[in-house]
């Protein structure tokens, strides 16, 4: 299927997945302002008829991809007005001892936004293009790609049958669109389950109302196999997420309640009065802990007809808080794409492929990068000697050097690009350690030459089995 910019809108294109994050969603605003006539279905209730939503985590760090993509459809202001910046680390240790780490030279900051705001507002902006309809609690079961038929179960349990001339797959990473997909088609795909789960826990307000730790900042208890996390939300609390190896859950869990409290009170103890001995046992022993996948797949599109994006294309561990951010950022590079190709997919869709795939792998890496980096390097004294000279040049080279997580999350560096540029910087940084390693000396000597050539001057001296300064009488030249 392929079309100009005057016939969008006798072109049907359907939106899988819509509810519980959004990219879904952020994709029909998208197709909607190109003038195409969408169809949004979501497996789900409508988040904003429902009064708690289950699922994943309350809240998300949103940066700079994800500000781009809702600025596109003029959110980005109301959805960052009622987030929280959060502008540096802050590291507790086990002994309880504070210290913070900021996150970009100049003070920007990712802001920590609840995800059913984020959600509701997408889907009533999605409703208010009259070109939009959207499907609430229709699954979809099987899909003829190159037909456009796709099939749907209803919550009544029937079977419904649109047919559409292109369809968007968003439909998270257990995606059915992506299973369709791969039917009969050269797809490479890879999916990996991390060791760790994760589990929220909530950090209530102080008796006063106020938030119970200094809010702007994004809380980490980095315990090297494990860690916590915490954001804080606009009512004042924190979701806490607990990052820990399955093994050691149900090891805790199955040592009940106690077991919770001395799993706590050997690594976290100043946070068991944040989130309360009681709450903490309830949470513990009601709660499953949840895993984390990282899937990877190419290409992403089949024909003109079908193409995957957010978390059904690439699935992340939360570790770089980009997940959304990224399938969000998918929206403005198709939407790039489409206006160089004047909205024909038949070429559109490979390159978005060509190009994101790649992008999203490097992402997917990353992600599993900065875990180690979150709950273990941030410890170390060497990652903290290293971040001085990483800021240093930074400040030093604004225009040629950049850190690692500010080329992540402050700007929008093609992702296999930043891995690219990281390893260079890396590269750079050893060459000027070594090269000082090397030039101390050579200063030192030359110094020292200088001094006992040109006036009265201490001498090294060496004594066989004594080493000592001896007091030299000034030379002349
Ligand atoms: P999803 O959010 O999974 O949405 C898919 C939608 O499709 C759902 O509503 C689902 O009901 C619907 N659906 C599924 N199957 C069907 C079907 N067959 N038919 C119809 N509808 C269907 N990212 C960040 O950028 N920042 C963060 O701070 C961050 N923190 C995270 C913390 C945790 C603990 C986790 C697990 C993830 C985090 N992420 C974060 C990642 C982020 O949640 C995901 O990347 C994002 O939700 C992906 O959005 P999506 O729309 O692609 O998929």
């Amino acid at each position: 299927m392929d079309g100009d910019k005057n016939d969008q809108s006798t072109v049907k294109a359907a939106v899988i997945g819509g509810g519980l994050i959004m990219v879904g969603a952020l994709q029909a605003c998208y197709l909607a302002k190109r003038g195409f006539q969408v169809d949004l279905y979501e497996g789900r209730q409508d988040i904003r008829t429902v009064e708690e939503a289950k699922g994943r985590s309350i809240n998300l760090a949103l940066s700079v991809r994800g500000r781009a993509a809702l600025h596109h459809v003029g959110l980005e202001e109301e959805i960052t007005a009622a987030g929280i910046p959060m502008r540096a680390r802050r590291i507790h240790n086990r002994a309880g001892g504070l210290h913070n780490q900021p996150y970009d030279k100049d003070g920007q900051a990712i802001f920590s936004v609840s995800r059913r705001n984020l959600n509701e507002k997408l889907l009533t902006k999605a409703e208010s293009f009259p070109n939009v309809k959207l499907h609430f609690q229709h699954r979809l079961v099987r899909a003829d790609l190159d037909k456009g038929e796709l099939q749907f179960t209803t919550s009544s349990g029937d079977t419904v049958t649109a047919t559409h001339d292109i369809t968007f797959g968003a439909d998270g990473a257990y995606s059915a669109m992506r299973r369709e997909l791969m039917r009969g088609n050269r797809i490479n795909f890879s999916q990996e389950y991390i060791p760790h789960g994760y589990m929220e826990l909530k950090i209530p307000p102080t008796e006063d109302g106020g938030f119970a730790m200094l809010p702007n900042f994004l809380h980490i208890w980095p315990r090297d196999e494990f860690m916590m996390i915490a954001l804080p939300n606009q009512d004042h609390t924190f979701t806490g997420t607990l990052f820990v190896p399955f093994a050691i859950f149900e090891k805790v869990q199955e040592r009940g309640e106690d077991g919770v409290i001395e799993f706590f009170t050997k690594n976290f103890p100043d946070a068991i009065p944040l989130i309360g001995e009681e709450s903490l046992k309830n949470t513990f022993m009601s709660t499953k802990a949840l895993p984390m996948v990282s899937v990877k797949c190419y290409p992403y599109h089949r024909k003109d007809k079908a193409v995957l994006m957010g978390d059904a294309a690439h699935a992340m561990v939360p570790f770089y808080g980009q997940g959304m951010n990224c399938g969000f950022e998918d929206c403005v590079v198709l939407d790039e794409i489409l206006n160089k190709h004047n909205n024909n997919f038949k070429t559109a869709l490979p390159e978005f492929s060509q190009v994101r795939s790649p992008d999203a792998q490097a992402m997917c890496d990353l992600a599993l990068y900065n875990y180690v980096e979150m709950r273990h390097l941030v410890n170390s004294k060497l990652f903290m000697l290293n971040k001085k000279i990483d800021d240093f040049l930074y400040w030093l080279l604004p225009k040629s050097y950049m850190p690692l997580y500010n080329m992540v999350t402050f700007s929008r560096i093609r992702y296999s690009i930043v891995i690219s540029k990281w390893k260079q910087q890396k590269k750079f940084v050893r060459f000027c350690l070594i090269s000082a390693l090397f030039a101390l000396p050579m200063i030192a000597g030359t110094g020292y030459w200088q001094r006992s050539n040109l006036s009265g001057h201490r001498r090294f001296n060496f004594h066989w089995r004594n080493i000592r300064w001896e007091k030299i009488g000034s030379k002349q030249r």
